[in-house]
């Protein structure tokens, strides 16, 4: 993981929440979007960058026990909708959980996980997942 530091700068939005917020209606997206749903032709260069905090709840969840590449090593894992504290509804993984510790409602925040290496390369890609807030 001595690497990471590194790679975070040059990359940063894989890791944390970097969305858009509309200046028009107020409206906040992610994934970020160019132009503003609501406004359309209004919200064009009104929208700005916006790094969500990070946190929020579960909004719904299902347990995933057989899947494909590249997940197959890591089952069963809990899939997640997250409401985030900005609104917009994020989908990721819940990692370092049990699946009965999880529950609609529960506080997430986001972390930085390992999301699969490479094969022959050695490359190991690293993206946000959510943990339980405890
Ligand atoms: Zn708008």
């Amino acid at each position: 993981m001595s690497d990471v530091p590194r790679f975070w700068r040059e990359s940063n939005h894989r890791y944390r929440l970097v969305g858009t917020k509309c200046n028009n209606c107020g409206s906040t997206f992610f994934p970020p979007r160019d132009v503003c749903p609501k406004c359309r032709r209004e919200s064009i260069g009104k929208m700005e960058e916006l790094e969500f905090s990070g946190y929020g709840e579960v909004y719904s969840y299902t347990v995933v026990h057989d899947g494909l590449e590249p997940f197959k090593f890591q089952l069963p894992y809990i899939l997640a909708m997250i409401k985030t504290d900005e609104g917009p509804l994020v989908t990721g993984q819940i990692v370092d959980a049990d699946p009965s510790e999880v529950k609609i409602g529960s506080r997430v925040r986001v972390t930085l996980r390992r999301i699969r290496e490479e094969g022959k390369t050695g490359i190991i890609q690293y993206g946000y997942k959510f943990i339980l807030e405890k």
